[in-house]
């Protein structure tokens, strides 16, 4: 078919393949295949800059999928790949099989972990990782008797994955939408989103009040002894880029305490460095018994993810394996060597360079910048972040907060022209959002390059 030949192939020809074959995820697949959506073939990349196939570039203010933390380009950690794959493409890690980069990254990541925690369990993606959580979470109280404490509470607004229980998790309506989710072993409860508070006169204080009692209610309703866990980012992510308010966390924590019901800290954005700590669980003071991680693990150089489980929950999985035999739960690929690889390397250049530290300085420049330039126009409701996130929220009138119709697609417009001038912010899925998580290597220059152009194209679009 001349497929073979990539570097011959003309970009029309490419479009019209991608069109044919190619089911694309979280695309409007008729727009895709009617040639309404233009296919960009991306073909290389360096530090915060991609390059498409026509040789334009674009400052990544989103790394990939804020997954790219430590910029494009890292020849450290495709090295490392180059010489596993070398070396050692594959070999599993059931029955207690590893490799050299399977077990120092164990312990690597542990090293990185908060207090109290015991084991890591590797996977390849998040939704996978939460899969593995939910399980294990279903195993822990099947071996400690109490088989009907199953119920998983997360977030409306959560982002957790896309599979039928993680899907389920995800508190997005468009992840739900005709899927017949979410499943009935999850249910959802209010997302600590203070810009989006339906009483506008509530204080930060009383809306955190506010949601703990939501919380309060609905274990009331469904029962703590039906209960398993409860799930959530740190910072909410996809669901609009939201840092949780002032003693949240606390607050929440002290009633899943009371009910013993086991928290899980989603980090697959935060984890290994963006909110400027190494976990976000420290940053807020969370203290979880199970940690998710992903992205940052390997910066999405290759895919790997994990599951970090807490003493707790690690010695009851020891008893069940005592009195039950081996685990019934691994893929194919877990602790893939070559993601082994890839994560090791990426931890240590996280440290070498100490990007964990520009996450919070230069992230700080970027929410200062937005501020100064766009903090007073009238349609920016809200301007957030911490580390290296941060959004922007656009409202057709300020005064009262009143949101624009969601058919007008102000932040799709948004996001489409500023992609037009050079630079890729996420318009976030729900609500006119425009989010921003770039490599942690982000320059002040390169700050100053997204300030101005988002300005510039907020000014031109909203007027
Ligand atoms: N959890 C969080 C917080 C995420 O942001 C994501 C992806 O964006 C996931 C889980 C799912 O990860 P994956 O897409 O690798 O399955």
């Amino acid at each position: 078919t001349g497929a073979e030949n990539m570097d011959t192939l003309h970009n029309d020809q490419l479009g019209q393949w991608d069109r044919e074959n190619f089911f694309h995820p979280s695309t409007h697949l008729a727009k895709h295949a009617r040639g309404e959506m233009p296919t960009r073939v991306i073909s290389g990349a360096k530090g915060v800059y991609i390059e498409d196939r026509d040789g334009k570039r674009l400052l990544d203010a989103f790394a990939g999928l804020y997954c790219v933390n430590v910029g494009y380009g890292r020849t450290e950690i495709s090295e490392a790949i180059a010489a596993q794959a070398h070396e050692l493409a594959y070999y599993h890690s059931y029955v207690g099989h590893g490799t050299e980069a399977s077990i120092t990254l164990a312990k690597m990541v542990m090293d990185r972990a908060p207090a109290n925690m015991s084991k890591v369990y590797f996977g390849l993606g998040g939704s996978d990782a939460n899969e593995t959580n939910v399980k294990l979470i279903w195993y822990y109280n099947n071996i400690l008797g109490r088989p009907q404490k199953k119920k998983i509470i997360s977030r409306w607004r959560g982002y957790h994955g896309s599979g039928l229980v993680t899907g389920s998790l995800t508190g997005l309506e468009l992840f739900h939408k005709k899927f017949d989710l979410p499943l009935e072993q999850v249910i959802h409860t209010e997302a600590p989103y203070y810009f989006r508070r339906d009483d506008l006169d509530m204080s930060e204080a009383d809306f955190v009040a506010h949601c703990a009692q939501k919380l309060e209610e609905l274990i009331a309703r469904e029962g703590a002894e039906n209960i398993a866990g409860f799930i959530g980012e740190p910072v909410l992510g996809t669901g609009g880029i939201v840092p949780p308010p002032e003693g949240y966390w606390a607050a929440i924590q002290a009633i899943l305490k009371k009910h013993d019901i086991l928290l899980i800290a989603d980090e697959v954005v935060t984890g290994f460095g963006r909110t400027g700590s190494m976990m976000g669980s420290t940053h807020y003071g969370m203290e979880p018994d199970i940690i998710t991680i992903a992205k940052g693990l390997t910066s999405a150089y290759a895919p790997l993810s994990g599951s970090i489980i807490s003493d707790k929950v690690w010695k009851v999985l020891e008893e069940g394996t005592d009195e039950f035999g081996p685990i019934g739960h691994g893929w194919t690929y877990s602790a893939h060597p070559i993601g082994a690889a890839a994560g090791v390397a990426n931890l240590k250049l996280i440290d070498d360079l100490n990007l964990i530290e520009n996450t919070t300085v230069t992230g700080d420049y970027l929410r200062a910048g937005f501020r100064e330039r766009l903090g007073d126009h009238p349609h920016v409701g809200d301007i957030r972040g911490v580390g290296m996130l941060a959004a922007i929220e656009f409202v057709e009138q300020r005064d009262g907060r009143k949101f624009y119709d969601a058919s007008a697609g102000v932040g799709a417009k948004l996001s489409a022209a500023l992609a037009a001038k050079g630079v890729i912010a996420r318009a976030m899925p729900q609500g006119d959002i425009l989010g921003y998580a770039p490599p942690f290597c982000l320059t002040r220059q390169e700050a100053d390059i997204v300030i101005s152009t988002t300005e510039a194209v907020v000014r031109e679009t909203l007027g």
